[in-house]
């Protein structure tokens, strides 16, 4: 099991199996949204739980994208990603508490990213979206 929370501690989570993938979004909504860039795991929508703090999480839905939605935390701000949506769920990482075991597999919208942050691992880098090959579609 993996817990996650928001800062201030009204929204509690747990993800039951095992994700299907971890990402690094570059895109510039995720920037805004995460900070420098999102780190995103993506697992099946049934495996997402919340526990508490479902009345303090706000949506926030892109005006020109009716994919983008992104949740957060109406006292805190921390970003809780897309939570779910489809068959998939969209968890921010940087929100969870333990290790979700998994590691991050790649760069997405790498083209978004700003000039003065620099990507310096050796993961494989996708200048737009990458959605990994066992992963059902949001
Ligand atoms: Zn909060
Ligand atoms: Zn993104």
């Amino acid at each position: 099991m993996i817990n996650g929370s928001c800062l201030c501690g009204k929204v509690k989570f747990h993800i039951t199996g095992d994700p299907f993938s971890l990402s690094y979004c570059h895109c510039s909504r995720c920037r805004k949204v995460a900070g420098v860039f999102s780190a995103v795991l993506i697992g099946k929508a049934e495996d997402l739980h919340l526990d508490q703090g479902a009345d303090v999480i706000t949506r926030f839905k892109a005006a020109d994208d009716a994919k983008f939605e992104r949740c957060f935390c109406k006292e805190c701000g921390t970003s809780l990603g897309d939570l779910a949506t489809g068959d998939v769920y969209v968890v921010a990482a940087s929100a969870l508490d333990d290790d979700p075991k998994i590691r991050p597999s790649v760069h997405i919208h790498t083209e978004s990213k700003p000039d003065w942050y620099e990507i310096d691992d050796r993961l494989q880098k996708f200048t737009g979206d990458y959605i990994p090959p066992d992963t059902p579609h949001a």
